[in-house]
């Protein structure tokens, strides 16, 4: 059998590395709500709750980012919005992840790289408290994913094309690794081959995310025992 050539990684941050769900995810909904409500309020009397859950909910559907629908419609900076809803009292304190990772990158042939649609400062934070920054080659956030200068965050596929043609890599010598069932189905639809990290996945979207998982794992930890299915 043909060896593979080695992998180019692409990994999630938030419920991929580590449990977003415990804390940070609970601050980023009350954050973007808050501001949310702020912007589409009269001036005077912020929008109700109706009106703000509505509004996220069409522009995630729509964008796969409550951002991008701000921005386009709303007049907002992204850069306002990012740093608004990423702001944390203590974000230190809110991070919980597994014991093992470092080691577990450095096995892996190939590059790795973060692809995330969280802001820099706040991955980059993250990285770093999980002592993980040096252990990859390029850390992507969601500022950073363009296509024409237009944002074009996960599951952009014409995103995915360009970051696989910059690196020169065929998308089926790529791997993604994630919890979010749009950006595997995305990926999958490119080519590229998939990882789904299951553990955090809500129940009433895991039929849809085996379909599109070559792979999955409870834990990403769970990779180290997987690699012979997807290096070989
Ligand atoms: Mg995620």
């Amino acid at each position: 059998m043909q060896r593979r050539s080695a992998p180019l990684w692409l990994f999630d941050l938030d419920n991929t590395l580590h449990n977003a769900s415990h804390a940070i995810f609970p601050a980023i909904n009350r954050n973007m709500n808050a501001f949310l409500a702020r912007v589409l309020g009269d001036g005077e009397t912020p929008a109700d709750a109706d009106t703000v859950n509505a509004i996220r909910q069409e522009y995630y559907q729509r964008y796969g980012v409550t951002m991008l629908g701000m921005v386009r419609h709303h007049g907002v900076s992204a850069d306002e919005f990012l740093h608004e809803v990423h702001d944390f009292h203590d974000l230190s304190s809110m991070i919980r992840y597994e014991r093992g990772l470092k080691k577990l990158l450095d096995r892996l042939p190939g590059k790795k790289i973060l692809l995330t649609n969280a802001p820099r400062a706040y991955s980059g934070k993250v990285l770093r408290h999980m002592g993980l920054h040096k252990h990859f080659d390029a850390h992507i956030p969601v500022e950073a994913m363009r296509v024409h200068g237009q944002l074009q965050p996960k599951p952009s596929r014409p995103y995915l094309r360009k970051l696989l043609a910059s690196y020169g890599v065929q998308a089926g010598d790529c791997i993604l690794v994630e919890d979010s069932i749009d950006n595997l189905l995305a990926a999958k639809q490119e080519g590229l081959r998939t990882v789904w990290v299951t553990g955090y996945t809500p129940a009433h979207q895991r039929k849809r995310a085996a379909a599109c998982a070559d792979v999955k794992v409870q834990s990403v930890l769970q990779l180290a025992g997987q690699l012979h299915r997807l290096c070989s």
